[in-house]
């Protein structure tokens, strides 16, 4: 297997290369060259398979051989050691045709500890192998940049900078960022959304120069290993459910922001998992929903919401499924972005907006929704969903479909986001490790807006110690 770019000037690049390289040279972002097909022979196999050697079985089929294979266990063990569920990802019954597949079991409580714990054994591994320093660069709208620091605090070899919009995360993500008292660690509070935080990172990922002479590597979801750690658990909730009911094919809702998650499962699906429909769930900052449902992406008035980790309106991931959609046409795709960038907005028509709409149902939550979804859950059954998850079941019951199952992803923990639940009237119990945040120093520099106060304190801190 190569990687090369969705805009068509990046190609013949092996796993670690891809790793490294995060956005593409070109602009665009790395994908596989082909995807690899599991045959149903192959999916039999694999169903009694842990969560760990599944993530073994499909990472081989990505990473060439590049990594020894008693390397990769020892790295795929550590990654998942500090989960506090023995199956990782467990699925958990909600009603006779709905699921929930919990991904908050990680060390920060939400499912970007998936990938990104695995991501930070990787660099720290790369750093070693190859004597390399590593600095890496993101931007976060909560969730990814606790996880990622989490996953290389204090590590030799590797700095961190995130860049997060000051005062739109929850008060549980600022802190489970900025507590963290490790001199390797840099957390920018920038003044502006989640949008502005991405598209300076990915200015200065685009500037190559910068980017080789500062060592730069990507955490967010431009980097394809995160989209290849987020494909196992489709399979792994799959063969769950299917082994104790009688379905063949299920449906997935998946709360969306930067389109990552179910671009993962897109991936899963054209690797040949029997997925029936992906159903994207958006809050208000619904992009997304606009485009499956009229195809056309055009960003709108940013909104603040109970679900801040979706808050997002430019979706970093969306061009990996357009070159899909599109039929790997990078010229086409070049086109496309570059009228993006001047027009401001994507359209697309007749036989490819079909298959976007045989392929995608799509539901954007209003706030009231996501309450009253989270309220209904809670009197119902006793579980509290956060209101991201609430987003996602929302669009699952929306989309029922006859005779089908849906399974949900539970994309964090209700202790995260506290502020929607207390408007629900519900008072939680959090979690120890939650509680204790409260107690500990904040570590954090507020900067402008500009790409230039970013770049100061970046050079700053890289020419510390
Ligand atoms: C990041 C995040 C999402 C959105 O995932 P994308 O891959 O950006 O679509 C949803 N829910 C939570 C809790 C998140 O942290």
């Amino acid at each position: 297997m190569e990687f090369i770019s969705t805009r068509g000037n990046v190609s013949n690049i092996g796993f670690i290369d891809a790793f490294m390289m995060g956005l593409g040279d070109d602009g665009g972002l790395l994908v596989p060259n082909e995807i690899p097909a599991v045959s149903p022979e192959t999916l039999q196999k694999w169903q009694e398979l842990s969560y760990q050697e599944l993530v073994l079985e499909i990472f081989a089929l990505f990473t060439n051989g590049e990594i020894p294979e008693q390397d990769l266990k020892a790295l795929v063990n550590a990654s998942y050691a500090t989960f506090r569920h023995p199956e990782v990802t467990p699925v958990r019954k909600l009603k006779d045709d709905l699921y929930l597949l919990e991904l908050f079991h990680g060390p920060t409580f939400a499912f970007k500890d998936i990938a990104l714990q695995f991501m930070g054994q990787l660099y720290t591994y790369v750093a070693a192998k190859q004597n390399k320093k590593i600095h890496i660069l993101g931007a976060t709208s909560g969730d990814t940049g606790a996880s990622a620091i989490e996953g290389v605090k204090g590590k030799k070899g590797i700095k961190i900078c995130i860049l997060h919009p000051h005062g739109k995360v929850s008060k549980v993500q600022e802190l489970q960022m900025t507590t963290v008292q490790d001199d390797n660690v840099l957390n920018l509070s920038v003044d502006g959304n989640f949008d502005d935080c991405q598209r300076m990172i990915k200015d200065l990922f685009a500037d190559l120069d910068f980017k080789a002479s500062n060592h730069l590597a990507a955490i967010n979801s431009i980097n394809f290993v995160r989209i290849m750690a987020q494909t196992v658990y489709y399979f792994y909730a799959y063969f769950q459910v299917t082994k104790e009911t009688e379905v063949k094919q299920v449906s997935f809702s998946v709360p969306t922001g930067n389109f990552g998650d179910i671009f993962a499962g897109y991936l899963a699906k054209r690797m040949g998992l029997p997925v029936d429909k992906l159903i994207l769930a958006t809050n208000e900052n619904n992009i997304l929903e606009r485009f499956v449902l009229e195809g056309v992406y055009k960003p709108g008035d940013f909104r603040t919401t109970y679900s801040p980790s979706m808050d997002i309106q430019v979706a970093s991931n969306f061009e990996r499924y357009l070159y899909y959609v599109l039929g790997e046409d990078a010229a086409q795709i070049r086109f496309l972005m570059e009228t993006f960038k001047s027009e401001g907005e994507i359209v697309i028509t007749g036989e490819a907006l079909a298959k976007v709409q045989a392929e995608f149902g799509a539901h954007g939550v209003l706030g009231q929704e996501c309450l009253d979804t989270i309220k209904k859950y809670e009197a119902a059954s006793g579980y509290l969903l956060d209101p991201h998850s609430a987003c996602g079941v929302a669009a699952a019951d929306k989309y029922e479909t006859e005779g089908g199952l849906t399974i949900s992803l539970a994309t964090a923990h209700p202790a995260k986001f506290n502020e929607a639940i207390e408007l629900c009237g519900i008072e939680q119990q959090f979690p120890e490790q939650i509680s204790a945040l409260f107690e500990k120093p904040q570590r954090q520099t507020r900067v402008d807006g500009s790409l230039e106060s970013v770049v100061r304190e970046l050079k700053a801190f890289y020419n510390g110690n």
